[in-house]
């Protein structure tokens, strides 16, 4: 995926139930709408929420490239 694009996870208001997932240009990302969305699970329209599709993902691979902490404690300085 380009990086200058990002996916975006529409929501149903209401139940968070995953409506679609779209990729936009990061230019014309919206994360908030007014957009009433049709929810299959609410079975009505409710108001379309959206986040970052693979957001949590992105932070836990983040954490993974912090090093280890060394098991053996802090060095110990020998003079
Ligand atoms: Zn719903």
């Amino acid at each position: 995926m380009p990086i200058d694009e990002v996916s975006i996870v529409r929501m149903c208001g209401a139940c968070r139930s995953e409506i679609e997932t779209i990729t936009v240009k990061k230019d014309n990302m919206r994360l908030f709408t007014d957009d009433a969305v049709w929810c299959e699970g609410c079975q009505c329209d409710q108001p379309e929420v959206r986040d970052i599709a693979g957001r949590h993902a992105s932070i836990q691979a983040e954490q993974q490239n912090y090093p280890e902490s060394p098991t053996s404690g802090p060095p110990q300085l020998v003079r």
